[in-house]
């Protein structure tokens, strides 16, 4: 195990990695922590919840809202929870937004920790502080920037992840080279999914990487007024598809990455769009699709990164370098008619 602590501008976060989930209890008390997991993650792993109170949701996206959040609170009343209870989210990206916002709220803020469970939430959601739950088709609408007191990585969870699971973190990985690491760039290209399962440490060499890479990110801008702000690659797209079109946060992003690509050659005069589309494609991820460009752009307008009649929109000038271009509705517009 290797413990590393990062200082945010309120808390100081200690990730734990290549950790076991046995070390838990010597960060949480037992008696006094409260776990909130999904059910498939219960199901999996019910060995290792043993004696430990267990708050269990159901698993998926459409859960990620308010009335869980309700269900999560009335739990904790029964349960006695306070403001020394220590929440901590084991699962994948659902189940660490909704812990940090249900912490973030009871009784006007408690302390949490999480172990992430899923390839996305291990290099992505967990990292960072964004809390935050869904409302209709709008994505992380309501939430909370709040650091959890620990990450803990146990990349044993990941032997029961479902395949195609593995292709959404994949695509924040695959975000991460676009935007900050040319380098990984060309270490994806150079393998597959199939590699990084066979070869555990690679794949936590990688997920090591791709964790101090977003908290390196995160701790120069924590309240996204700038940098913090390219993390959104692929996510302006992204966002407005996914919810609209019942489709996985990874494979959403997967397009808003191609589609951001192609926008950048038209404005910044990259030209790896079809780099990207082959990495997108090597690792079973989406890159085009027919959509209802109307129905995306209205979607779009309501994102969290637009100011008045702008959006801040994340291009790329080349790999591994991306750009904040404030582009106003009217043309993207016009842009989005064009895809
Ligand atoms: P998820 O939590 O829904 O997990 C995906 C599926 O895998 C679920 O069915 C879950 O039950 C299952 N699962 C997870 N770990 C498992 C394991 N070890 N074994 C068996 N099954 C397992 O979704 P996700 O892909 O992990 O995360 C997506 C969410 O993360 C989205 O809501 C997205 O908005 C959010 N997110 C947040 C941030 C942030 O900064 N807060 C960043 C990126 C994504």
């Amino acid at each position: 195990m290797n413990k590393t602590k990062y200082k945010f501008s309120n808390s100081s976060v200690d990730y734990y990695f290549d950790a076991s989930f046995s070390h838990l209890k010597n960060i949480a008390d037992k008696k006094t922590s409260i776990i909130i997991t999904d059910e498939n993650i219960f199901h999996d792993h019910q060995d290792r919840f043993n004696g430990w109170k267990t708050i269990v949701v159901k698993a998926g996206e459409r859960y990620k809202v308010q009335f869980t959040a309700d269900l999560i609170i009335s739990q904790l009343i029964k349960l006695e929870a306070d403001r020394k209870t220590i929440l901590i989210g084991v699962g994948g990206g659902v189940i660490t937004d909704l812990t940090g916002y249900v912490a973030s709220v009871y009784m006007r803020g408690m302390k949490f920790g999480f172990v992430p469970t899923s390839l996305l939430a291990m290099v992505d959601a967990s990292i960072g502080g964004k809390n935050g739950i869904d409302v209709g088709v709008y994505k992380n609408l309501v939430g909370s920037i709040r650091q959890p007191s620990f990450l803990l990585y146990d990349h044993g969870f990941l032997k029961t992840l479902p395949e195609n699971e593995w292709e959404n973190g994949f695509a924040e990985i695959i975000k991460h080279a676009c935007i900050k690491d040319a380098t990984m760039f060309e270490e994806l290209e150079a393998n597959s999914i199939d590699v990084y399962k066979k070869n555990k440490k690679k794949l936590a060499g990688l997920i090591n990487r791709n964790a101090a890479l977003k908290t390196k990110v995160v701790l120069k801008d924590e309240f996204e007024k700038g940098d913090r702000k390219l993390l959104n690659f692929g996510h302006t797209i992204g966002h407005a598809l996914e919810n609209s079109n019942q489709l996985s946060h990874g494979r959403a992003v997967a397009l808003g990455m191609t589609y951001a690509a192609v926008i950048s050659e038209k404005l910044t005069g990259f030209k790896n769009a079809h780099r990207i589309a082959k990495l997108l494609l090597q690792y079973d991820l989406p890159t085009f699709t027919d959509f209802d460009k109307q129905e995306v752009f209205e979607i779009l307008k309501m994102d969290k990164k637009r100011e008045r009649k702008e959006i801040s929109f994340i291009l790329l000038e080349k790999i591994g370098k991306a750009i904040i271009r404030p582009i106003p509705l009217k043309e993207l517009e016009k842009i989005i008619g064009k895809l």
